[in-house]
């Protein structure tokens, strides 16, 4: 089986634009509590903060996402998609079709 690499970047590509609207939304839960003890009693500034870890903690993860697929972009550019990064193998179609953006083998993988 060969991939098909035409439809991969546009997956990619939107899978990308979905991450990066993704950001802005949680961006503005990210934004610092305010901590007004007037409006908001202890227990739900409590829930705000821990909101705001979790919002910083998704941006994080489509952050590193975003910056596979770039990677991933940059492979396809040179002519290395589909191939590991460690050891230069071909990575299995099946584990490409789960994530495209894969960077290693199974092997290379731990
Ligand atoms: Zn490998």
């Amino acid at each position: 089986m060969t991939i098909d690499i035409e439809k991969v970047r546009k997956q990619l590509e939107a899978r990308k634009a979905e991450l990066t609207a993704s950001i802005e939304n949680a961006a503005e839960s990210a934004a610092p509590v305010e901590l007004d003890q007037q409006v908001q009693g202890r227990l739900s500034r409590m829930d705000a903060i821990q909101g705001q870890a979790m919002a910083q903690a998704t941006i994080e993860r489509r952050r590193i996402e975003i910056a596979q697929i770039n990677a991933a972009f940059k492979r396809m550019e040179q002519n290395g998609f589909g191939y590991c990064v460690e050891c230069g193998d071909e990575i299995a179609p099946k584990r490409l079709e789960l994530n495209p953006a894969i960077a290693r083998c199974v092997e290379c993988a731990d």
